[in-house]
């Protein structure tokens, strides 16, 4: 077959003919004849339609083939196709290595990196801008599965005032400032909940205040819990952390509408992780102690909670999946331990 040869000196090519012989490659040209043993040949790897490239091994000099079924004649001939083959084959041994390496670097970079750099960046992020956020996340709720509280007017004042002296003096809720409300929904189709925005915005709704057996010290408890959410800004980190994975997305699948609607989805749907609700649980528990009262009635609440969803069979099969932003709505594999663990501090 026709071909072009290079010297490896000088840049200048010359056309060639190739021919495949018994012991190797016959390279024939106008200035160059030559023999090259088969051993001594390495042919490049076909990268799209380019002209591969012989490579003599005895002298530097390479010869630039068009690919096709000639070469492929040619190649077979000389008896390089196995050799190619387990090069591609050791080739794609390394591609899988690196896949495999860099699908491990994302994971570690999803699992830990990404809720460190969110813990270090959500101190910084304005509440103000989180409150109206939270406030739009709040009106599309009130569109689809809220419902006005029909708690009387006295009994909203009392949970209002006792929520606020529960939030007082305590150093991280600060600053929330006038942010931090105590907000009244009812919402038949959840059930007993509570839940913090991101925001400030503290959700109690009906179901929970009137659920069979739970006293106020158990729903001021339930509220305490959730103000250690938003003293630990877990809601913040949540929403850096799905925006972040959003916007990776985004610039991966080169589609930012998917990006804006992870956020919103975020706000309703992403789960706070064990950590969170344990850490949500240990801030309510020692923020307890320090106004010298007892963490007892969160683990009663749990207990509660627990028993009602279980009784209802309500609880969403959600075994194994972290809680939500409808923090008590999910179930939660672990409620067991971490009664234990509020007891156990007490
Ligand atoms: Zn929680």
């Amino acid at each position: 077959m026709d071909a072009f040869y290079f010297d490896g000196k000088s840049s200048r090519r010359q056309p060639v003919r190739l021919t495949a012989g018994n012991d190797g490659l016959l390279v024939a040209g106008e200035t160059v004849t030559r023999a090259v043993a088969t051993a001594d040949i390495r042919a490049s790897e076909p990268q799209g339609r380019a002209p591969r490239t012989l490579r003599f091994a005895d002298d530097g000099g390479f010869c630039e083939v068009e690919q096709g079924a000639e070469l492929d004649a040619l190649l077979a001939a000389l008896g390089l196709r196995d050799s190619a083959v387990v090069r591609l084959q050791s080739r794609w041994r390394w591609v899988f290595g690196a896949l495999v390496v860099t699908a491990a670097v994302l994971f570690a970079a999803y699992r830990w990196g990404l809720p460190w750099g969110a813990k270090v960046v959500a101190p910084h992020v304005p509440i103000a801008t989180m409150n109206v956020i939270s406030e739009q996340a709040l009106q599309q709720l009130d569109g689809f599965i809220f419902q006005p509280s029909a708690l009387p007017e006295a009994r909203r004042r009392k949970l209002t005032d006792a929520f606020h002296a529960l939030a007082a003096e305590e150093p991280e809720l600060a600053p929330y400032g006038d942010h931090l409300t105590l907000v009244f929904r009812a919402a038949p189709k959840l059930g007993p909940n509570a839940f913090a925005l991101p925001g400030g915005q503290v959700v109690l709704l009906d179901e929970l205040v009137e659920m069979p057996g739970i006293d106020d010290d158990e729903i001021l408890a339930v509220l305490m819990h959730e103000l250690g959410h938003l003293a630990q800004r877990h809601g913040i980190r949540q929403l850096i952390q799905s925006s972040v994975v959003g916007a990776f997305s985004a610039a991966w699948f080169g589609d930012i509408s998917a990006a804006a609607a992870a956020v919103s989805t975020a706000m309703l749907s992403s789960g706070y992780s064990r950590d969170m609700e344990r850490e949500a649980d240990a801030y309510a528990a020692a923020t307890f102690r320090r106004k010298g009262l007892s963490p007892a009635p969160l683990a009663d609440a749990l207990e509660k909670l627990e028993a009602f969803y279980d009784a209802k069979n309500r609880r969403p099969d959600r075994e194994g999946k972290d809680g939500d932003f409808l923090d008590w709505l999910s179930s939660h594999p672990d409620t067991a331990e971490r009664v234990q663990r509020l007891r156990a501090a007490n």
